[in-house]
């Protein structure tokens, strides 16, 4: 690690997502030294997983190593761990990996760390439909998707029944329900058409659910209807005002308003509604009185500050201010605005008061060459959004290398009908459930709660002493005496 330079600004990011890494960057030509704290390696370009998960990008390609991303910038030092714990008085943040406890102290810190899947209190949904979060998840549901089809030609050719593994259902009719229905139904009408011998892939069922009355809700009436039909001519099946009430290993239930039911036989089954902010905005919530909502967004103040706590910036996913929409450019404008605040702090000029959010549009695609855009009060469809999707997402995409081949695999899934991820390991679609039965006290991932302790309780010294020392240059400073 690099030598701590003594008397720096420390400042403390949590989370290395959209958020972090903005605010990491606009940092760079700061007098300060930033480190960064994230539970995972690299940055995750979460609009694109979709795309992983149904095999025409790899993981690599969507989540850069977060190190490499900021190997040039000098004051910044990634420290890998899971924060599981911010303390508001003693200035610290803890962070634990594989048991090993870290304790680093900030005189600024800013927390982005985003936004799990949220199940509305049926966790017990996430074995049998996973969502979509992680890389973790894209390459679970990877397994998923292909290895129904695998399952599917090995139960035809013995005679079985197979519709429940070729019955795919994805719940939720938001962008990422709507990108990952349009992709099944691509991936078995054109990828996998001729590759199976006792089954039809293009037989395949791809259901969409939703208890909302129309797909893409904030698209608004119009894109919605349009982004239905196309769905349904791409062969999706639009189930919508249905709630998702009960979801096991071989199907899941849906009930409708006028309280009838209906049961859906699936095998491969994908959670894409609802989330839930990270539960650091508990923590912070607890320490500062501030409000949490119904999604565990923590109330900010309009410029992104805790209530008494200038010093702590709170961002993204997992804020609620102004009704700001959990997109990736609130997170990148909110973490380069918590640095110009940084910055006119260092610098004694005043803060900006007020985060305000430049709205840059919204966008969905829903299968080759079909999209809806908005910007501003311009709607666009079809053909021309879906290039305009293309483009920002290739703006956006971290690192040249990624960009360079991300628009090959595009070629070829788009141009031609191939995909070049369609790589699955058992590993891949059993881990999680395997490491979620590991007993962590016998294998060392759980951290000795007296580590933590030790750890702050010198940083409560390493305080008491400072305070202790500004207080004797004072009393000095007031005799008139120079302290040297
Ligand atoms: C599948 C999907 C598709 C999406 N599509 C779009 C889209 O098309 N357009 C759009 O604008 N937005 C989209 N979004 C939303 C967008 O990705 C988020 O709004 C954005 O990522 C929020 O940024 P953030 O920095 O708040 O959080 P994130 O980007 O989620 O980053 C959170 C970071 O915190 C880290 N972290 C979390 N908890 C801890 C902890 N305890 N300790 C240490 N580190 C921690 C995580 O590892 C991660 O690095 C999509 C999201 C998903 C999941």
């Amino acid at each position: 690690m690099a030598a701590s330079q003594a008397g720096k600004h420390k400042v403390v990011v949590i989370g290395s997502g959209f958020g972090g890494l903005f605010g990491t960057k606009a940092l760079r030509h700061a007098d300060v030294e930033v480190t960064m704290i994230a539970k995972t390696t690299h940055h995750l370009f979460q609009p694109l997983l979709y795309q992983v998960a149904t095999g025409i990008l790899s993981q690599g390609e969507i989540a850069p190593a977060t190190r490499d991303v900021l190997h040039k910038q000098k004051n910044a030092t990634v420290l890998l761990g899971e924060v599981t714990g911010i303390d508001l008085t003693n200035k610290t943040v803890t962070s634990e990996l594989l048991g090993r406890v870290s304790v680093t102290p900030y005189d600024s810190l800013i927390v982005a760390a985003g936004a799990g899947q949220s199940y509305f209190g049926n966790d017990q949904f996430a074995e049998f439909a996973p969502g979509m979060k992680s890389i973790d998840d894209a390459l679970e549901l990877r397994g998923r998707i292909f290895g129904s089809f695998e399952l599917a030609e090995l139960g035809a050719a013995r005679g079985e029944n197979v519709d429940d593994l070729l019955t795919f259902v994805v719940v939720g009719a938001g962008p990422t329900g709507v990108e990952m229905a349009g992709q099944i139904a691509e991936l078995a009408r054109r990828t996998l058409k001729q590759d199976f011998r006792h089954i039809s892939s293009r037989q395949a069922r791809v259901v969409l659910v939703d208890a909302a009355p129309q797909v893409l809700p904030p698209f608004g009436e119009k894109l919605g209807e349009y982004s239905k039909k196309a769905l349904e001519k791409a062969g999706v099946e639009v189930v919508l005002g249905g709630m998702v009430t009960a979801v096991d290993e071989r199907g899941l239930e849906v009930k409708f308003k006028d309280g009838s039911t209906r049961r859906i036989d699936s095998v491969a089954k994908i959670w894409a509604a609802g989330v839930q902010a990270s539960p650091l905005g508990k923590t912070l919530a607890e320490q500062t009185g501030a409000e949490l909502d119904r999604a565990g967004r923590i109330a900010v103040n309009d410029d992104l500050t805790l209530p008494g706590h200038p010093e702590v910036f709170v961002l993204g996913d997992m804020i609620s201010l102004k009704n700001l929409p959990g997109v990736a450019q609130v997170a990148m404008q909110g973490g380069k605005f918590a640095a110009k605040s940084i910055k006119a702090d260092l610098a004694g000029k005043p803060r900006p008061q007020e985060f305000k959010y430049f709205d840059k549009g919204s966008m969905a695609t829903i299968s080759r060459g079909k999209a809806v855009t908005t910007v501003g009060k311009l709607r666009f469809t079809g053909l021309i959004a879906w290039l305009m999707w293309l483009v920002v997402h290739l703006a956006y995409l971290t690192g040249f290398k990624n960009r360079v081949t991300a628009v090959l695999r595009w070629a070829i899934s788009f141009l031609g009908r191939d995909r070049s991820e369609r790589t699955t390991t058992l590993q891949q679609i059993f881990a999680r459930q395997a490491l979620e039965q590991i007993d962590g006290g016998a294998t060392g991932l759980v951290s000795d709660p007296g580590e933590t302790e030790r750890l702050l309780e010198a940083r409560r010294n390493e305080l008491e002493e400072q305070a202790a020392k500004e207080a004797r240059l004072t009393d000095a400073g007031e005799r008139g005496v120079t302290a040297h």
